[in-house]
């Protein structure tokens, strides 16, 4: 402890004035049996606590940071616009720009709104497929999490799981009983659940790679199945790319499997690190969003100008070639590093990797829906989580969340986490893995 003894104390102090120390429940560390660090500083692929100690980061702030912390060009970005004001309520060019660089990177939208959060983009989403349809009913899958939107709160992923709560508290009864969850990456429940409530259902959500349960990749046909059941009944199909959403291509999992949501869920990457959200869909879908259309949603700090500076600099960034093959390129090499050092150790894994997202799950097999990945070993990477950080790399702080590798990673980083990954693992065993 008294390697992070300060930022136990600031946990300490926290804890007096915050719920559970902390402003989002996966951040306590409580998961892996350890406090949180307080970072003081961030530069590239690494965090500094307040001890001064230096870790390999690979939350990135949960996604955003694709290109890693504070680069260069966006710090400059959000200096100059801030010193002409950090938000007018009142539109300006720098939304005009944005709006036409998403539409240039997302292929299946025309027209965007932007929020200030992947919880507002979805929320929003949901309102709008709801509008469109004149429908109550949402399909979502089990594991998948949409931020804390009330409707979604149920067999989420992310904190929810982590916490093991099966929905929140808080939630009526009535607002969830339009909800109906089913398993990931199961088709034939999705086709019973259209064939039942076809007409009833105004959208299925969907993350097109689960990022919330630790990763989970769609299986082959089932994000093309989604979209051909969607049409059948006249449900919209809405791609919560939160996460993947210039994480995977430039136009997110939509353009990396083919397969073209009608509505468009994004946010972390969108905002470069500043607060931003965002949905997007066809010119007649938008067309139902105030003040065009009847479908009310609005925000006071929506577009300013600070966060979409950030936000448009580090997508034009994203656009220089080459830059995904080489992220997806460290990853694997990451993906390829774990797995030998697994193996040499005895110690059996699964890696499952998507471009630059990934995840190491302490089980013997592969894993396709919730059920599956509750089947890990949570005690075991709580052990693998410390063992990393006093080696100064940086996980998730859960069993089920992602890993990112950000394109300020260098292979210098990879090879000391692989490093540390085999240090890390001999403790798993020590522990009785
Ligand atoms: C993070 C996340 C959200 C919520 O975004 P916030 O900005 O935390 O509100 C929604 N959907 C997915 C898939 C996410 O990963």
């Amino acid at each position: 402890m008294s390697l992070r003894k300060l930022s136990y104390e600031y946990y300490e102090r926290a804890k007096r004035v915050l719920p559970g120390g902390v402003n989002s429940p996966v951040r306590s560390a409580r998961a892996v049996g350890t406090h949180p660090l307080f970072i003081r500083e961030a530069k590239g692929a690494w965090i500094w606590d307040e001890d001064g100690n230096r870790y390999i980061d690979y939350v990135c702030s949960w996604g955003p940071l694709i290109l890693g912390h504070s680069h260069p060009k966006v710090v400059e970005a959000i200096k100059e616009a801030a010193e002409r004001g950090t938000s007018y309520g009142i539109p300006c060019k720098l939304e005009v720009e944005m709006a036409e660089q998403v539409v240039k990177m997302v292929p299946s939208i025309e027209v965007v709104r932007f929020v200030n959060s992947g919880t507002e983009a979805v929320m929003s989403a949901i309102r709008l497929a709801r509008a469109v349809t004149g429908r109550k009913k949402i399909i979502k899958f089990d594991g998948c999490y949409h931020g804390h939107v009330d409707a979604l709160l149920v067999k989420a992923g992310s904190g929810v799981a982590t916490f093991g709560m099966p929905a929140s508290a808080g939630v009526p009864e009535e607002v969830v009983a339009q909800t109906i969850v089913l398993p990931y990456n199961d088709l034939e429940a999705v086709r019973s659940a259209m064939e039942l409530h076809g007409k009833e259902i105004a959208a299925i959500i969907v993350e097109p790679v689960a990022g919330n349960m630790g990763v989970v990749p769609p299986v082959d046909g089932f994000l093309r199945g989604l979209r051909e059941l969607c049409e059948a009944q006249g449900a919209l199909l809405i791609f919560d790319e939160v996460i993947t959403g210039f994480r995977l291509t430039q136009g997110g999992a939509q353009q990396y499997y083919g397969v073209y949501p009608d509505i468009t869920c994004l946010g972390k990457i969108i905002g470069g690190g500043l607060p931003v959200g965002a949905y997007g869909a066809s010119v007649e879908i938008m067309a139902h969003v105030a003040p065009d259309g009847q479908m009310y949603q609005a925000g006071t700090l929506s577009g300013n100008p600070l966060a979409m500076a950030a936000g448009l600099t580090t997508l034009r960034i994203l656009e220089v070639e080459g830059i995904y093959e080489e992220l997806n390129e460290k990853a694997a090499y990451l993906e390829r590093g774990l797995k030998e050092v697994a193996e040499n150790r005895g110690v059996t894994i699964t890696v499952q990797r998507v471009g630059s997202m990934g995840c190491g799950f302490f089980t013997d097999r592969s894993v396709k829906n919730f059920d599956e990945v509750k089947t890990c070993n949570t005690e075991a990477y709580g052990v693998f989580f410390r063992a990393m950080l006093d080696k100064g790399v940086y996980l998730a702080p859960s069993q089920f969340e992602a890993f990112f590798v950000s394109y300020a990673h260098t292979m210098e980083d990879l090879d000391k986490t692989i490093e540390a990954a085999h240090y890390a693992l001999k403790k798993v065993l020590e522990s009785g893995y």
